[in-house]
């Protein structure tokens, strides 16, 4: 990470260290507090802010900066080093054989990001197929064939089928020939008993090698909820950040990741399938420190 990939406010206090070789507990307080008010701002949760804070205060303030590197530069790894800790890396998402099981509210864009996902294989050389379980959203079927025609990958639907269950075992069945199953489930506006219900049912039926969980980056404090919800259901091994083309900074997305235990594993980037990219930490650290 480079200063020019933090704020205004964070950079201009982090630029007063420079040619200081020493950092007093005033200076770390001024930039502890300024990247307290952008995590906020991008929706972090507090608690973890707090703790994020406490390390990079303890850090800054205890180890001695190796020699030769500024005070600014130290204190500018040590924050790297603790956000990086924070947010995690990239879920593993090994280039084999596997079924993936998507979960979120309506319109986190699960059915967007089954297609994004699917070209994102089928670019990696796999085969891929989308399973499209959701009988809920009026739709979400001619959505789902219509991207998947899109992304020029095996599709899987039947919106004469009501059981969801059902649809999900013959849909893997009916793509038997593809390497990567992406099953899409519904959701609903809220964590109702009958969608947790609907995909623990999924879930046994398809037995999935991952459940992804979908969030909108604007989620914010909401994420914890969904977070622990999905995850005591079916288990959540990642988390896929949606709409980071907008001006949400998707700082839920940690309070997920810290509740499940996991990590992010893609981004979605626009409407389109190929608007996916793959986690990286920096890049999502300078959006939340930007
Ligand atoms: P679902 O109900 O979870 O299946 O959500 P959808 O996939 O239908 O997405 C809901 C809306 O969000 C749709 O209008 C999508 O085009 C839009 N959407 C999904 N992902 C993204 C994204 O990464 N960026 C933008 N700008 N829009 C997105």
């Amino acid at each position: 990470m480079v200063l020019d990939d933090l704020g205004n406010s964070l950079r201009d206090s982090l630029g007063k260290l420079s040619g200081q070789s020493r950092v007093t507990e005033e200076d770390v307080e001024e930039i502890v507090k300024e990247i307290q008010r952008s995590l906020l701002q991008a929706d972090v949760e507090v608690s973890l802010v707090m703790e994020l804070s406490d390390s990079i205060k303890e850090r800054a303030l205890e180890e001695e900066s190796p020699a030769g590197t500024s005070a600014r530069d130290h204190v500018l790894s040590i924050v790297y080093e603790e956000m990086v800790a924070l947010v995690g890396d990239s879920t593993e998402i090994p280039l084999e054989e596997q079924t993936i099981l998507l979960a979120g509210l309506q319109g986190s864009g699960k059915t967007t990001t089954a297609a994004k996902m699917a070209w994102w294989f089928s670019k990696k050389g796999l085969r891929p197929a989308i399973v499209q379980t959701d009988t809920f959203r009026p739709g979400a079927y001619d959505q789902a064939k219509e991207m998947a025609g899109r992304a020029e990958v095996d599709f899987y639907g039947d919106p004469d089928e009501e059981d969801p269950v059902k649809i999900a075992r013959d849909g893997l069945e009916a793509t038997s020939d593809a390497d990567v199953h992406i099953v899409d489930t519904a959701g609903r506006h809220a964590l109702e008993d009958d969608l947790i219900d609907e995909i623990e049912d999924i879930e046994r039926a398809v037995d999935p090698d991952r459940n992804l969980l979908v969030l909108d980056a604007a989620i914010g404090q909401g994420a914890k909820d969904q977070a622990s919800q999905f995850d005591d259901s079916i288990g959540i091994e990642g988390v896929i950040v949606t709409k980071l083309d907008g001006t949400a900074k998707g700082g839920g997305a940690l309070t997920a990741v810290n509740e499940t235990d996991s990590s992010i594993a893609f981004l979605g980037t626009g409407e389109e399938v190929k608007n996916i990219e793959r986690f990286e930490p920096s890049g999502f650290i300078s959006r939340l420190l930007g």
